[in-house]
């Protein structure tokens, strides 16, 4: 296939290199970073998807993915298919979609998990929304990136799916952290706690797949001084996502807005960016109360 890719950052630059690397025609563009070994360089956003069957996008944000959709959508060739991987809100991938779908394209949102890691050996997962037969034709796509791919419906669904998932997911690690905290005030093991906990009903993925003590469980983040993995600054933007999604969809989501919160000051006022979204045990470790 011929594929335009646009954001060749930390994600995109990998997954790029992949598509490359199975004999796609890849170009790129992006206002900051070069190209990854076989992928060619536009001048611009819109030379980079001239004649292209599937645009790929991996931005920063909505706002960033719709000035970049008003450059390139109308551009692209009929039937072709804008494939946005970035993380953005629910309302800008059904904006974009509407907008790609009214020139004649076809859309899908694809959100990914997995990290960096996961682009680099094309084992990310993706969550998509949008039409059966552009997810159809995508697909040998996300075989190439990615490991598994899920259709979760419509336009902005796979959006859904992700920032669901990571609400989960933000919650669970609190709490996971803050049961480790009050298991060391109350004299416990933690490798006792772990052995309970993880073949018990309070277990987790964040327990028992990725535990934020270090040396207990498999070997996580934890265990290298909590460099992510997956950032805390990365976890509160996907918690701010499900808020203001939670907010238009009028959905009482006390716990995600707590998350939320916890994570804002973690990264913000205290020593979390930058760090694994688990050193919030550190965080709790040295807490009081008050
Ligand atoms: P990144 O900042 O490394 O990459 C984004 C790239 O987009 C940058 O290279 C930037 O220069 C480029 N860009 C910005 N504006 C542009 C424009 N107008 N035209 C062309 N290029 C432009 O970020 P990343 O880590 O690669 O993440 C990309 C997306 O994937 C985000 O939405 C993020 O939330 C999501 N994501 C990241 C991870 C992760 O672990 N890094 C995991 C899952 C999902």
């Amino acid at each position: 296939m011929k594929i335009g890719f646009i954001g060749l950052g930390n994600m995109g630059a990998p997954m790029a290199r992949n598509l490359a690397e199975a004999k796609h025609e890849v170009t790129g563009f992006d206002v900051v970073t070069a190209a990854p070994s076989g992928v060619a360089f536009a001048d611009s956003a819109a030379e980079a998807v001239d004649g292209a069957d599937v645009v790929i996008t991996m931005l920063p944000d909505g706002a960033i993915l719709r000035q970049v959709a008003d450059q390139i959508i109308p551009v692209m060739d009929a039937g072709a298919v804008l494939l946005d991987c970035s993380t953005v809100d629910v309302e800008s991938a059904r904006a974009v979609a509407g907008q790609a779908e009214a020139a004649g394209l076809r859309a899908l949102d694809a959100p990914v998990s997995g990290g960096i890691g996961g682009a680099d050996a094309g084992t990310l997962t993706f969550m998509v929304g949008g039409a059966a037969d552009a997810y159809r034709d995508a697909l040998p796509l996300f075989d190439i990136m990615g490991q598994k791919a899920v259709h979760c419906g419509a336009s902005g669904n796979g959006q859904a799916a992700k920032i669901c998932n990571n609400m989960i997911l933000g919650v669970t690690m609190i709490g996971t952290c803050e049961a480790f905290a009050l298991a060391d005030k109350l004299g416990l093991d933690r490798q006792a706690m772990f052995d309970v906990v993880s073949t018990s009903s309070g277990y987790s993925w964040t327990m028992n797949a990725y535990c934020p003590a270090p040396g207990v469980g498999p070997v996580s983040p934890a265990d290298n001084g909590y460099q992510p993995g997956f950032a805390a600054e990365l976890m509160l933007k996907d918690l701010r996502l499900s808020q203001q999604a939670a907010k238009v969809a009028d959905a009482d989501t006390p716990m995600g807005a707590k998350a939320s919160e916890l994570y804002a000051r973690f990264v913000e006022d205290e020593d979390g960016h930058g760090r694994d979204f688990s050193a919030m045990l550190p965080r709790f470790e040295g807490r009081g109360r008050s």
